[in-house]
């Protein structure tokens, strides 16, 4: 039987290239947390979140590295999270 392992939380590239002591953005902790709706992505001026398929064909963000700048625009923009915490939907 095939098996796979979808990821579970933000997924990063460029991690070691980072040279800023401020942490990266966590975009959500657990995939269902994000429907893919691309706002991140949208408003990142860094250039730093490319929007790419996982294992099952969903579009998710990618956060590089070495071209943020921890401006934490992505944050407040995902809507999606705010309403998913005022449902009492975010998961661990
Ligand atoms: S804004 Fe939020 S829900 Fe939309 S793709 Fe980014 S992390 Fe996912
Ligand atoms: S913190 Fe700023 S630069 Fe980094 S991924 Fe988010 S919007 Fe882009």
């Amino acid at each position: 039987m095939h098996t796979y392992e979808p990821h579970k939380s933000t997924r990063y590239r460029n991690k070691e290239k980072s040279n800023s002591t401020k942490p990266l953005p966590e975009l959500y902790k657990n995939r269902d947390n994000c429907c893919g709706c691309s706002a991140c992505y949208a408003i990142c001026s860094a250039q730093a979140i490319t929007m790419e398929t996982d294992v099952e064909g969903f579009l998710y963000p990618i956060i590089d590295g070495e071209k943020c700048v921890r401006c934490y625009r992505c944050l407040s923009v995902c809507a999606f999270k705010v309403d998913q915490e005022a449902r009492g939907f975010l998961f661990p």
